[in-house]
């Protein structure tokens, strides 16, 4: 129940709203969300390391720049503290101190070593003291540049010259940059220019030397360090590759955006070179521009290849998630197969519960109703009766169990066809119906028959009118039955509760005996069932009605009878005797049930039955090559009036494979009525075939011997009531033996039944009778016994 419960449940949805797709869909959206978030953030970190890196980098060539300008300003000053002594030595040069001016200027050139060496000019230019003498080739550019310089006054200011280095490269002069200071006008002119120097102070400044300093500062891979002129000329820079110095001073690309005394940009050096950091540096006191650089590559070099290895295994990660969603992608679709083909399984399953309480509500109610009329089965009438007899126990009230049958409907069903009598067996339903209270119970047992509980009657003298009044009503025609007006008759049986039973069985076994006295009685009325009818009426009754089924059922067994040659006791033939093994009452003897069977009909049926088992029992014997005897078979008069009889008999004969003289018939003079003629043909037709016939209980009907002489018959049986007679009276002795002699005279046999005392066999011996057949020689017995006396051959009596 549990689990029909749960299967009931409906699954084929899915448990969240989502469904396939969409989780598939959310799967990738999740894992691309997740993989761009780690990406993203990779590269903010990247990009903030790098920053970082440009702003430590912008740091460090700031304080690079600063300290090489420093030392460059405070190089200037020194060659302005030398100027000044210049300044002074000149003056007193003036004076005709010329040893003095060498010593002091040359003492403060040895102090600075930037400094290689040092001219002193008059302010006509004309050398008044160097540290060594100029050559002719390096005079004359110096002074033409010095003389352009000096078109611009600027006293006590250190100027650069711009020609300073045409000179022939690979000398080592080239590292010396010439720097001017103009001096201060001497006090012994009158009245000196404004603007006019009293002289000049040329100093070769050695910046070979002074970069040469920051060789071993540790500047970072890929740093330089230019020098640069006022208007941003290359001087000189130290560089990853040493020491260089540009032959003519190119001013560096960026340097235009190099304005103001400090700042740091990046940009190429080159028009479309590697971009570089810069931060340069300016100092008011010095002519130069400093500028400390670093190529971006080294500044990022360390970190791209982090970066690299960050990318690598970003990538290698990002293919592990994507193959990981992928697996997952497969995994769901799996279960969505999964799920799919369980869903399926689920809705056949549904739809089969479905389909089997369908079936089984169906089964209920076919079970419940009778399908042809709609009205109750005998099944559930029986529940409901034994339901509401448990209430009328307790109830003032009367009940009665009515049985009800339509009289010859068998004919019309025949007649007429099974659709018709269908539909009769509805209208009969619908009066039935129309006729009765609710509260009754209507059933229709099977075939015409049907039952009602008729509750609640206040006097049992109410089913009087209620009777009378069904019977009545049934009787009227019943038009349109595809064409037909058809009248039939109810024979009714009624059974009160509780005087005629107080079960639900017993009930309708006595309604049902009532009504077939209904029937004996003449059909087309009721009537109440009889107890003092007794119980062998009811007996009777089921016997007859329960026959054909037992025909079909092989309840039927055959016991054999042997007959007895008097004058040597040879068994020459038996008699086989049917019986009915009754499931309820046992063995049961012909005399119970054979002429009811007659009336029903339901001999033809037994009388086929037997004359098969008598053949099948000689084919038994003659297999088992035992010398068979006629085995002897009773025919009832119904039996004859078929004209196929003789017909069917040889069919069984051949169909066992016997002869026609193992069978012998035994008839009774009934037999010979009408319709005579038939029997007659009948008659020959078996005897041609080889089959002796017996006339059964001679001396009982009506023939004469004189009548019965011309017919087609083997044997006398003379009845036993003759044979009973033989010893206490004289008269039937004398009839016996004149039968014997009159009928051994139109050639037939006599044989003696119900043979029960040795003095009647020792008569009926010396009468010349020649077979006898009784309880005294043997009983009936089963085919087991008779297959001994028949393999013994002889029956002595005893
Ligand atoms: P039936 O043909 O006259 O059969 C002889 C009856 O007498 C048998 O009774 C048998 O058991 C009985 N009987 C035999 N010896 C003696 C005896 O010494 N004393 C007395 N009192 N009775 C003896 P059963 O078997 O009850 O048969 C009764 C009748 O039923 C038969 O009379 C026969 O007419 C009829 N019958 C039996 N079997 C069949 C059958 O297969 N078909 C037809 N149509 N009728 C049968
Ligand atoms: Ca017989
Ligand atoms: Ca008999």
């Amino acid at each position: 129940m549990f689990l029909l419960l749960r299967l009931r449940r409906p699954v084929s949805a899915m448990p969240w709203r989502m469904g396939w797709r969409g989780m598939r869909l959310a799967c990738i959206a999740a894992a691309l969300l997740v993989l761009g978030l780690v990406w993203w953030l990779a590269w903010q970190s990247v990009k903030a390391e790098r920053a970082q890196q440009q702003i430590s980098t912008a740091q460090q060539q700031a304080s690079l720049a600063a300290v090489v300008a420093e030392n460059l300003a405070q190089v200037v000053n020194k060659g302005q503290l030398m100027a000044l002594a210049a300044g002074d030595a000149l003056a007193g040069h003036a004076r005709g101190q010329q040893a003095d001016i060498h010593r002091r200027l040359s003492t403060m050139l040895v102090a600075e070593h930037s400094f290689a060496r040092y001219v002193l000019l008059d302010a006509a230019l004309q050398p008044v003291d160097s540290s060594y003498a100029l050559s002719a080739s390096e005079s004359a550019p110096l002074m033409a540049s010095l003389r352009m310089s000096l078109q611009v006054p600027e006293q006590g200011h250190a100027r650069l010259l711009p020609a300073a280095r045409s000179a022939a490269s690979g000398h080592p002069d080239l590292w010396q940059i010439p720097l001017v200071y103009a001096l201060r006008p001497l006090e012994s002119e009158a009245s000196p220019r404004a603007g006019a120097a009293g002289g000049y102070l040329l100093l070769m400044l050695d910046l070979g030397y002074f970069l040469n300093l920051y060789r071993d500062v540790e500047m970072g891979a890929g740093s330089a360090i230019h020098l640069l002129d006022a208007q941003g000329g290359a001087l000189a820079e130290l560089g990853p590759q040493g020491l260089t110095m540009p032959f003519s001073r190119e001013p560096v690309a960026p340097v235009a955006r190099m304005t103001g005394n400090r700042g740091a940009i990046v940009a190429a050096l080159q028009p479309g070179g590697p971009v570089s950091h810069f931060s340069w540096r300016r100092s008011a006191s010095s002519p130069f521009l400093v500028v400390a650089s670093r190529g971006l590559e080294w500044v990022h070099g360390p970190q791209r290849e982090d970066s690299r290895k960050v990318w690598t295994l970003l990538g290698v990660l990002s293919f592990c998630m994507l193959l990981a969603v992928g697996g997952m992608l497969r995994v769901l679709r799996h279960q969505e197969g999964l799920f799919t083909a369980l869903s399926v399984a689920n809705r056949d399953k549904h739809m089969l519960i479905d389909q089997l309480e369908q079936e089984k509500a169906k089964a209920l109610e076919l079970a419940a109703n009778d399908h042809l009329t709609g009205l109750h089965n005998r099944r559930m009438f029986n529940e409901l009766v034994a339901s509401h007899l448990a209430l009328a126990r307790r109830s003032r009230k009367f009940y009665a169990l009515m049985y009800l049958d339509l009289d010859r409907f068998k004919a019309i069903n025949d007649t007429l066809g099974h659709h018709v009598g269908d539909l009769l067996l509805q209208a009969v339903a619908q009066r039935l119906r129309q006729l009765l209270r609710s509260s009754d119970i209507i059933a229709r047992m099977g075939g015409d028959e049907f039952a009602v509980l008729v509750t609640g009657m206040d006097a049992m003298t109410d089913m009087d009118a209620l009777a009378a009044k069904l019977v009545d009503c049934l009787s009227q025609p019943y038009e349109g039955l595809e064409g037909h007006s058809l009248q039939v008759s109810p024979s009714i049986g009624v059974a009160f509760f509780p005087r005629d039973g107080h079960d639900v069985t017993l009930l309708c076994r006595n309604a049902d005996a009532a009504m077939y006295a209904s029937k004996r009685a003449g059909r087309g009325r009721f009537t109440y069932y009889d107890a003092t009818a007794g119980a062998d009426s009811a007996r009777s009754y089921a016997l007859e009605r329960q026959l054909p089924r037992a025909v079909a059922d092989q309840q039927l067994v055959l016991h054999f009878q042997p007959k007895v040659r008097l004058h040597d006791c040879r068994i020459m033939g038996f008699e086989a005797l049917v019986r009915w093994q009754h499931p309820e009452y046992g063995l049961i003897y012909p005399g119970e049930f054979i002429a009811s069977a007659e009336t029903t009909g339901a001999i033809r049926a037994l009388g086929d039955w037997v004359l098969q088992a008598c053949c099948r029992q000689v084919a038994a014997w003659r297999a088992l090559g035992l010398e068979p005897v006629p085995i002897a078979f009773n025919v009832s008069p119904v039996q004859l009036r078929d004209s196929a009889f003789a017909e069917r008999l040889a069919a069984h004969i051949a169909q066992h494979g016997i002869e026609a003289a193992d069978l012998s018939m035994e008839i009774t003079e009934s037999c010979l009525l009408e319709p005579r003629e038939l029997a007659l043909s009948v008659l020959e037709q078996v005897r041609a075939m080889g089959v002796s016939i017996g006339l059964d209980d001679f001396g009982t009907g009506f023939s004469s011997l004189s009548q019965i002489k011309d017919l087609p018959i083997d044997t006398l049986k003379l009845d036993r009531s003759f044979v009973n007679d033989i010893r206490s009276s004289s008269e039937a002795g004398v009839i016996v033996t004149s039968v014997i002699t009159l009928a051994h005279n139109l050639k037939m046999r006599v044989v003696a039944e119900g043979v029960e005392l040795m003095d009647q066999l020792v008569y009926l011996k010396t009468a010349g009778c020649d077979e006898a057949q009784g309880y005294f020689l043997s009983r009936p017995v089963g085919a087991k016994a008779a297959q001994e006396l028949l393999r013994a051959a002889y029956l002595y009596p005893a």
